[in-house]
């Protein structure tokens, strides 16, 4: 929560606590939660969160460039709090979504043919190790 506070802080945006809980949740969860997965998650600890508060506060957040806002699924937005550039692997088994780091060319953030580019997403599709091994085992 300390470290949600200290980057609400240093955006200058007002540390709330449902900010806090929804940046810090973020912060110590790399799963790229939904809405609905970090909604569920915080109404245990504050019963009387909604889900527009989630949405919004992620919004804000993400405006902000405090989260990254993934697109990888057509259907549903998907939250990150790791903010270093990073690209994403779907496992198409499992439906997990991993960090992939690997050295992009591509992830330094300049201009190409003259354009200013603000972000780089790469999404990579496939089967991951963990859905590999269970298949080796059959
Ligand atoms: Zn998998
Ligand atoms: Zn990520």
């Amino acid at each position: 929560m300390e470290n949600a506070r200290k980057r609400l802080e240093s955006k200058g945006i007002r540390p709330t606590y449902q900010r806090m809980a929804v940046l810090s949740f973020l912060l110590g969860n790399r799963t790229h939660p939904s809405v609905e997965d970090i909604y569920e998650e915080l109404l245990r600890d504050i019963p009387t969160i909604s889900k527009t508060t989630v949405y919004n506060t992620l919004q804000m957040l993400s405006g902000n460039g405090l989260v990254s806002h993934l697109n990888i699924f057509d259907s549903q937005s998907r939250y990150d709090g790791f903010t270093e550039p990073h690209h994403h692997f779907l496992c198409e088994s499992c439906g997990k979504l991993i960090d992939l780091m690997i050295k992009c060319p591509n992830a330094k953030i300049g201009c190409v043919m003259g354009h200013k580019i603000n972000e780089v997403h790469g999404y990579f599709k496939g089967i991951c190790k963990d859905c590999l091994k269970k298949e080796r085992r059959r």
